[in-house]
């Protein structure tokens, strides 16, 4: 197995858009993720399942990120990040959910583990609304 890499990702970058540029441009298709580090504002996801949409809700203020964990795969041709988020604030209650675009690094160490095996594709899947690995 290779080793992972490891980035300290840009101050005010947006998180999604840092870890699937790293991505792109080290070839990285199909990959473990784990980071931690703290966010000045983020915006969480939380999936309605009877709906088949998702509701995001913005936390603008300083957080810890006290765990992100998620994965790299194929979607349209392109390294996609799945991400979620346990975060907690300044009280040290925790909230968490579907990292959504919108949340900003105040600094993040992320450690990106390729996978072995074939690339993973992500394709609509008519049982969840979901664009889930094939
Ligand atoms: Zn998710």
């Amino acid at each position: 197995m290779s080793a992972p890499h490891l980035f300290r990702l840009p101050k005010d970058a947006d998180l999604l858009t840092a870890l699937e540029t790293i991505c792109l441009e080290r070839d990285i298709n199909h990959a473990s993720i784990a980071l931690i580090g703290a966010l000045t504002r983020a915006s969480l996801g939380f999936y309605l399942q009877d709906e088949r949409r998702y509701v995001s809700h913005d936390v603008d203020k300083p957080l810890e990120i006290l765990s992100g964990i998620g994965n790299v795969s194929l979607k349209e041709g392109r390294p996609f990040v799945h991400l979620h988020l346990s975060l907690s604030d300044d009280t040290g209650a925790a909230l968490g959910g579907h990292a959504m675009p919108g949340c900003r690094v105040f600094a993040a160490e992320a450690a990106i583990q390729p996978a072995e095996g074939p690339n993973r594709h992500r394709v609509y899947d008519e049982a969840t609304g979901l664009f889930l690995w094939a």
